[in-house]
C-alpha cells in the first residue's frame, strides 16, 4: 500500500502523558500511571479504582506499555488524584524521572527471578541517570523468560532471551550484546547514551530504530537473537488468570472487581494477570474466551474521548467483530494516526468523518484506500464488504 495524505493530519505528540504531565483529551485530562514492575496490589488497584470513580470519568486504559491511564480527570482534582497516587508509592519524585523510568517487563516474572532482578537493578539505574535526556516515547524491554514474548511490542533496548543467553538489543538490529544480570542495566544505561552520541535524538524525539536504519549498531553486539514466542492466550496459567480488556479499556467498577480476587499484574496485551486467580465468573467488558472475536478487532478510543477523533469507533468495533474471518484482525481508527495498531493490518478502517470510514487492506490507517466513505450504518448491514476483493 502507498502512504495518501489523511484528510486531516493528525498531530503527532512525540511523547506519552505521564501522571505528572498528564495530556488533554477530548474528554479531560489522561493521567498515566507507570506501576512499578508492572504490579499492582489488591489494595493500590482499588484505590485507583475509586480515584477514577471520584475524580475521573470511570473509565480506566490499559495502553501498549503496560500502563494505566485514568481518563476525565479535570484540572481541578488533578492535585488529589496526584496527591492519591503518592499515597499509594505510584507516584516519581519528577516528571522528568516518570519519562525516564519507562521499562515493560515480562508480567510472568517471579520475586528475585533473573527479569524481576534485571528489571530492579535497571529501575535504580534510570532513576541515578538524572542527566539522561531520553525522548519521550524511549522505552526499555525486560524479557528473560523462558523465550521472548514481548518482541512485538515497542521499546528502544531490549534485554532479552536468546537460548542460554541474555542479550542486550539495539531495537531494530538481529544481532546483541551479551549481557548478565551484573551487567545488563549499566551496558543498557551505555547503549542510551551511545542512542544519544550518535545523534538518534533531535528535539526531544527519536526512536532507536530510526537511527539504526542509518548507521550500524555497536560493532560488539554480534550475538543472535532467538525468535519470539507466541502471544499468551488468556485463561488460566501457572501464575493466575489472564483476562482480556475490551479494546484495552475497563471501567473503575470492574478493575475493582477484579482487584478483589487479586494483586493485577499489567500487560501489553490489553490484558491483566490476576495473581493466583483461575476460572473468574464472568465481568463486564472482561473476556475470559481467548477464541472471542473482539480480540481480532483493534479500536482506539476514537471519539469523543480523543480531541482529533473524526468518529466513534468502538461500537462499530463491537458490533463488526462477528464478521472478521479467523487469523485476521481488523483496526478500526477514529483518524489517520493509528494508534491502536500503528503497523500494518490485513482490515482496516479509517474514520474521514464522523460515522463514516476508508477501508484498507493490508496496511495502515494512513495508507491508500481499497474504498472510500463507508458509512457504519453500511459497514453493519453488509459487513462482507470488509473482505470483498480479499
Ligand atoms: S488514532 Fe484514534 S486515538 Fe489516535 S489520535 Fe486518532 S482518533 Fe485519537
Amino acid at each position: 500500500m502507498t502512504s495518501k495524505s489523511p484528510p486531516a493530519t493528525p498531530k503527532i505528540y512525540g511523547w506519552c502523558p505521564g501522571a505528572l504531565r498528564p495530556m488533554m483529551s477530548g474528554d479531560g485530562l489522561v493521567v498515566r500511571i507507570r506501576a512499578p514492575l508492572g504490579r499492582l496490589s489488591q489494595r493500590q488497584a482499588e484505590a485507583i479504582a475509586a480515584l477514577s470513580r471520584q475524580y475521573g470519568n470511570g473509565l480506566i486504559d490499559l495502553s501498549a506499555r503496560a500502563n494505566l491511564q485514568l481518563r476525565g480527570i479535570s484540572a481541578e482534582t488533578h492535585d488529589a488524584v496526584i496527591a492519591g497516587l503518592k499515597a499509594l508509592g505510584l507516584l516519581d519524585q519528577d516528571a522528568a524521572t516518570e519519562s525516564r523510568r519507562n521499562i515493560l517487563l515480562t508480567p510472568f516474572w517471579q520475586e528475585d527471578n533473573l527479569s524481576h532482578e534485571i528489571a530492579c537493578r535497571l529501575e535504580r539505574a534510570l532513576l541515578a541517570a538524572k542527566d539522561l535526556q531520553l525522548p519521550g516515547k524511549f522505552g526499555f524491554v525486560v524479557d528473560t523468560g523462558a523465550a521472548p514474548l514481548l518482541q512485538n511490542c515497542a521499546a528502544d533496548i531490549r534485554i532479552e532471551r536468546s537460548g542460554a543467553e541474555i542479550l542486550l538489543v539495539a531495537d531494530g538490529a538481529q544481532l546483541g550484546l551479551p549481557v548478565t544480570v551484573e551487567t545488563a542495566a549499566d551496558r543498557a544505561i551505555d547503549l542510551a547514551r551511545w542512542f544519544l552520541d550518535q545523534g538518534g535524538a533531535s528535539k526531544g524525539r527519536g526512536r532507536m530504530q530510526a537511527l539504526l536504519s542509518r548507521r550500524a549498531a555497536p560493532i560488539a553486539h554480534s550475538s543472535p537473537r532467538s525468535s519470539s514466542a507466541p502471544q499468551p492466550a488468556l485463561g488460566n496459567t501457572a501464575d493466575g488468570q489472564l483476562v482480556g480488556l475490551e479494546f484495552g479499556q475497563i471501567t473503575a467498577k470492574t478493575f475493582a472487581a477484579l482487584a478483589k480476587i487479586g494483586p493485577l499484574r499489567l500487560t501489553p496485551w490489553r490484558a491483566l494477570l490476576v495473581e493466583g486467580a483461575r476460572d473468574i465468573a464472568p465481568l463486564p467488558g472482561v473476556i475470559l474466551d481467548a477464541t472471542d472475536p473482539r480480540l481480532q478487532v483493534r479500536a482506539c478510543t476514537g471519539a469523543p474521548g480523543c480531541l482529533q477523533a473524526l468518529s466513534a469507533t468502538r461500537d462499530l468495533a463491537r458490533d463488526l467483530a462477528p464478521f472478521v474471518p479467523k487469523g485476521q484482525t481488523l483496526h478500526i481508527s477514529g483518524c489517520a494516526k493509528g494508534c491502536a495498531h500503528p503497523g500494518s493490518a490485513p482490515l482496516t478502517l479509517t474514520a474521514t468523518a464522523a460515522d463514516t470510514f476508508d477501508l484498507i487492506h493490508h496496511g495502515r490507517a494512513s495508507d491508500h484506500p481499497l474504498r472510500e466513505t463507508l458509512s457504519a450504518s453500511a459497514l453493519r448491514t453488509a459487513p462482507q464488504i470488509l473482505t470483498e476483493g480479499c
